[in-house]
């Protein structure tokens, strides 16, 4: 078996595979493009940071390393030392909407 060819986009595949122009389609408009992201991801709501859609999935998530997420439980240890708990901000998709992002992120 020879090395498998691995494209990142249609566009790639198109250029690479049919010699074709690239910013074919709606591709070009990347600033549109950049605005339907940032929409569709939005902002984590502990750190007001840009949350991230991760790709092939339907998860949006906060990538930010200083965010924590949300408090969710403190409790005491032996020596009274306050343990607090944190859930970092993870959103699920439903299956329309984690297509609508996989097509809008996998170009
Ligand atoms: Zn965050």
């Amino acid at each position: 078996m020879g090395k498998k060819k691995v494209y990142h986009s249609f566009e790639d595949l198109a250029v690479n595979e049919f010699g074709m122009k690239p910013n074919i389609g709606h591709t070009n408009d990347k600033d549109k493009l950049n605005s339907q992201r940032e929409k569709f991801e939005g902002v984590c709501p502990y750190c007001k940071e840009r949350a991230k859609f991760i790709l092939g999935t339907n998860v949006i998530t906060c990538v930010n390393p200083e965010c924590k997420g949300k408090k969710t439980a403190t409790k005491f240890d032996e020596d009274g030392t306050e343990i607090v708990r944190y859930t970092p901000y993870v959103k699920l998709l439903s299956s329309e909407s984690a297509e609508y992002g996989n097509r809008l992120f996998d170009y």
